[in-house]
Parts: C-alpha cells; sequence; structure tokens
C-alpha cells in the first residue's frame, strides 16, 4: 500500500509522492494526518537553511500535526483506535541525563518528527505512543494542530508570573508571539503590547487581546516607558529572532522585570551587550528551547479547556499537494500570513 507524501530529497528539491505506507511498530501508533500547520523551520529544510545534526534528508517534513489513531502496536495501552491525537515532536530517548530530569526538549542524541523522522505531511505517520496526546472530538484538528507551537509558548512563559495591574509586552508578532499575546491576555494584565516590524499583523495581535500594537518604527521603548509612568515593561516575551529584538526586549523591560528570550537568530550570530544590564536591572532572563512532554500535555489542555481560541492564527489551508504555494505564501508573503494548514 502507499500513500502521498510531500518528500523533500536534498534542498530545494521536494516531490509529492507516493511512500510506503508506515506501520505501528512495538509500542508506536499509527496516525491518519488530519492537518499540519507549516512553520518557518519547515522552510528553512526546504531551503538547506537549517543546520545538521537538526536535519536529516531525505525527510517528509511537517512537525505542527494533529489526527486520528488508526492502528495500535504491541504493548500500547494509553492510545487507542479511534482517538483523536496531538503528537509532540521531540523523540527523546527516556534514558539520558536530561530526560530524567524531564528535559526532554534538551534530550543529548536530538531526534525530532518533521526534521529527522517522517512527519506530518502525509497521510499517515508512525510514532511513539507516549508521544500521542489523546484530546477531545469537540476540539477542531486546526486547532490541535496549533498545540506544538503553543507548547513553546506555555515553556517559556510558566516561568513568568503575569499579574492584573502588569504591562506585558511581546516582540515579535509572528505564530509564537501570537499565542504568547493569547497566553498573557488569560491573565488579563492591565496593558498588553505587541511591536512588531510592521503592521500587517496588528488586527490578529488585538484579536488574541493586545491592547496596544507599536512598530519597531514608533519607538517603542519610549511608548511602553510612557504608560508605564517612566519603569517600563513587567514581563516581556521575544520571539523574533534577532540580536536587535533581544536588545529591544532587555530595553523594555523595567528594573526587576522577567524577559523571556524564545527566537533563535541562527548562524551565531553574537551581539555587544552593556554587561550590567542584568545586574543593574535585576533581571529575570529565560531562554526557551522547545519544549518538555510537561508543557506539551499543558498547552494541549488550556486550548482544548477552550480557553484559548487560536483559530483566528489560521489564515489558510490549502490541499497538501499544494504545499508549494504554503512555502511560498510563508515566504513571500503576498497578503497578510499567519498560519497556512495543510490537510492531506
Ligand atoms: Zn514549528
Ligand atoms: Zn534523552
Amino acid at each position: 500500500m502507499a500513500m502521498k507524501a510531500v518528500v523533500i530529497r536534498t534542498p530545494n528539491r521536494a516531490f509529492f509522492r507516493d511512500e510506503a505506507d508506515p506501520k505501528a511498530g512495538d509500542g508506536q501508533v499509527l496516525v491518519r494526518v488530519a492537518v499540519a500547520g507549516v512553520c518557518m523551520s519547515d522552510v528553512e529544510v526546504m531551503k538547506g537553511t537549517r543546520p545538521l545534526p537538526y536535519v536529516k534528508y531525505p525527510i517528509i517534513p511537517g512537525h505542527e500535526w494533529c489526527g486520528t489513531v488508526e492502528e495500535v502496536g504491541s504493548g500500547v495501552k494509553r492510545v487507542a483506535a479511534g482517538d483523536r491525537v496531538a503528537v509532540e515532536g521531540h523523540n527523546f530517548c527516556r534514558a539520558c541525563a536530561w530526560c530524567s530530569r524531564g528535559e526532554t526538549n534538551l534530550c543529548a542524541s536530538y531526534n525530532e518528527i518533521g526534521f529527522t523522522l517522517p512527519g506530518g505531511f502525509a497521510e499517515y505517520v508512525a510514532v511513539r505512543a507516549d508521544l500521542a496526546h489523546p484530546f477531545a472530538k469537540a476540539l477542531p484538528f486546526e486547532a490541535a494542530a496549533m498545540v506544538e507551537p503553543f507548547a513553546c509558548v506555555v515553556h517559556g512563559a510558566q516561568r513568568a508570573r503575569i499579574h492584573r495591574e502588569d504591562t506585558v509586552v511581546v516582540v515579535g508578532p509572528g505564530t509564537i508571539g501570537l499565542l504568547a499575546v493569547g497566553w498573557a491576555a488569560m491573565a488579563r494584565p492591565a496593558r498588553l503590547v505587541a511591536i512588531g516590524l510592521d503592521r500587517s499583523n496588528e488586527a490578529t495581535a488585538r484579536k488574541m487581546g493586545a491592547t496596544d500594537y507599536f512598530t519597531v518604527k514608533d519607538e517603542p521603548v519610549a511608548k511602553v516607558r510612557e504608560m508605564t509612568g517612566g519603569a517600563g515593561a513587567d514581563v516581556v516575551f521575544e520571539a523574533a529572532g534577532s540580536e536587535a529584538a533581544v536588545t529591544l526586549a532587555l530595553d523594555l523591560a523595567r528594573r526587576g522585570g522577567a524577559v523571556i528570550l524564545s527566537g533563535i537568530a541562527g548562524g551565531n550570530r553574537r551581539m555587544l551587550l552593556e554587561s550590567d544590564v542584568f545586574s543593574l536591572k535585576d533581571l529575570r532572563v529565560d531562554g526557551v528551547f522547545a519544549y518538555t512532554t510537561a508543557s506539551f500535555e499543558q498547552a494541549l489542555r488550556i486550548i482544548e479547556s477552550g480557553k484559548l481560541d487560536v483559530r483566528p492564527l489560521v489564515t489558510h489551508t490549502l490541499p497538501l499537494r499544494e504545499f508549494e504555494k504554503a512555502f511560498d505564501l510563508l515566504c513571500n508573503r503576498p497578503e497578510a500570513v499567519v498560519k497556512v494548514m495543510l490537510k492531506p
């Protein structure tokens, strides 16, 4: 039996073609893919800009996906055929020092669905059963496919406690930044500011709960100081992935504030900072890499509860065979694009 899948054989050489149907091995489940989101890291895999060992060609990409369990392998108890599942991406080893601390995102042997293992741009994927998290039938598949990127937000954001009187700023209103706006909005802070390069995602940021929106050309540091009586933001979440955004995030935070850095600028870029900024401002700075199993589970429960509606972020849904159009939308942005979903 064969299934349809997107295969990136080498950078810039991708095909929509027949692949052998995967089977559920011992401890695995076979998932029929319902929908898969396209992420900028899929674009990196396509272009060949994702560094080794974080990709292995040929690869079926797709790490933001969900579906229905079609078949279970031997020894699987937690999940049953017919269950709808969202699947976490890191195929961590469960044995190394990091895994035993629950830091599954930092596993000593990197292996991730959609990057080094077959992903969700296909009709079927066979995955380890413990990575497949069942969710209620009432939750739309499009929302469940957003659990993976939201898990990155939850993983970092839970380290910053937001209070009602706080001013929270999110730098970089792409998928992760907009999800961070949604997460912060749940705590109902006094002001929730999004800062972008331009105004293309302003309407979506406001839909997710932003009370104010600035571009980087609007002197955002001065504006945020003005709205906080000169102090600066209590919590800053950076999701832009550039040196300039890191500097901006540190400048925006008040003395005693918290900064969460989740963007990846790439290419070993370096920056110059005033070395005393951390101590003089008594700053809490947290770096965030992906998510743990616990954060994934927490992200799924938040979206499933309906407390956070992620559907405003889905701007396009296309059939899987039109994957090239999806990649083109993300790269060239001829119109407002946040999340493009592919349906096999
Ligand atoms: Zn992603
Ligand atoms: Zn490990």
